[in-house]
C-alpha cells in the first residue's frame, strides 16, 4: 500500500519478509543462471513462468515498483547486473530487521561480560531474519532472533575450524563451524552443551534461509530458558 507521508513524499508499506525477500532474490539468481544458459526460448519461458508462478504471491499487487520489477523480468533477458538493478527497489518493501540499541544487546546477553557489538554498518537489514555475529578473538558467535513471540539471544562458543557440511539453521550445504551453545535442561536445572554446525557467516546464512520453520525447530533445541514441551 501507497501513501503521502508528512513530507508529501510517496511511502511503501513494508509487507515482505525478510527470508521471502531471500527466497525472492534466490528464485531471481536461478531465472538468471537459465536465462545465461539456456538457448531454447521455450524453455526459458517455461522457467520464467514458474518463478513467476513462485514470487508473485509474496508481493503486494498496489506497488508501482513490484509492477516494474515483473514487467522487467518478462521483458528482457537478465543478466546478474540487470536482476540486481531491479530487485534494489523492492527493498523499501521488506521488514527489516530491527537495529537493537548496545543497551538492548547486553540485556539479551547478561552473562556475557564485555559483549563484542556487532557492526551495524555492515548489515544488510533487509535481508536478515535473525541477527548474528561472530566475536573471532573469544571464539564466540551470537544470535539474536524472533522466537515465540519475542526476542531471544543465544551464545554459543564457535569452532574455529570450518568445514563443508549442512547447517541447521538454513538447512544449506555450504562453510559452516560448530556451534556450541549451552542448555539448561528442562527441570533439572542442569546445563548441558549442545552442538550443531551452523554458517560461519551469519550474514550468507541470513541469505540462504527461506523459511522460518527450521530457524525456529534450531532455536527450539537451542534456546536456554524454556522447557521443551515438544
Ligand atoms: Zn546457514
Amino acid at each position: 500500500m501507497s501513501g503521502l507521508n508528512l513530507k508529501g513524499t510517496l511511502f511503501m508499506k513494508p509487507t515482505i519478509t525478510t527470508y521471502q525477500y531471500s527466497y525472492i532474490t534466490q528464485q531471481i539468481d536461478d531465472l538468471v543462471s537459465a536465462e545465461l544458459s539456456v538457448n531454447d526460448a521455450q524453455i526459458r519461458a517455461a522457467v520464467l513462468a514458474k518463478i513467476l508462478d513462485r514470487i508473485t504471491p509474496l508481493l503486494p499487487t498496489d506497488e508501482p515498483v513490484v509492477t516494474t520489477f515483473l514487467q522487467g523480468l518478462q521483458t528482457e533477458r537478465l543478466t546478474r547486473a540487470k536482476a540486481a538493478k531491479l530487485l534494489d527497489p523492492l527493498i523499501p518493501l521488506v521488514v527489516p530487521f530491527p537495529q537493537l540499541t548496545p543497551k538492548q544487546l547486553e540485556k539479551l546477553f547478561r552473562k556475557v561480560k564485555k559483549l563484542k557489538q556487532p557492526n551495524w554498518s555492515e548489515m544488510r537489514l533487509h535481508e536478515m531474519t535473525y541477527l548474528g555475529w561472530n566475536d573471532g578473538g573469544n571464539q564466540k558467535k551470537y544470535l539474536v532472533a524472533p522466537y515465540e513471540g519475542r526476542v531471544i539471544g543465544i551464545q554459543g562458543e564457535l569452532s574455529p575450524q570450518t568445514v563443508k557440511g549442512v547447517c541447521a539453521i538454513c538447512q544449506t550445504i555450504g562453510n559452516v563451524a560448530l556451534f556450541l551453545s549451552t542448555t539448561k535442561s528442562s527441570g533439572l536445572g542442569t546445563y548441558t552443551k549442545k552442538g550443531n554446525y551452523v554458517c560461519r557467516d551469519s550474514a550468507q546464512c541470513n541469505r540462504q534461509l527461506t523459511d522460518l520453520q527450521p530457524l525456529e525447530d534450531f532455536l527450539t533445541v537451542v534456546q536456554p530458558q524454556r522447557n521443551h514441551k515438544k
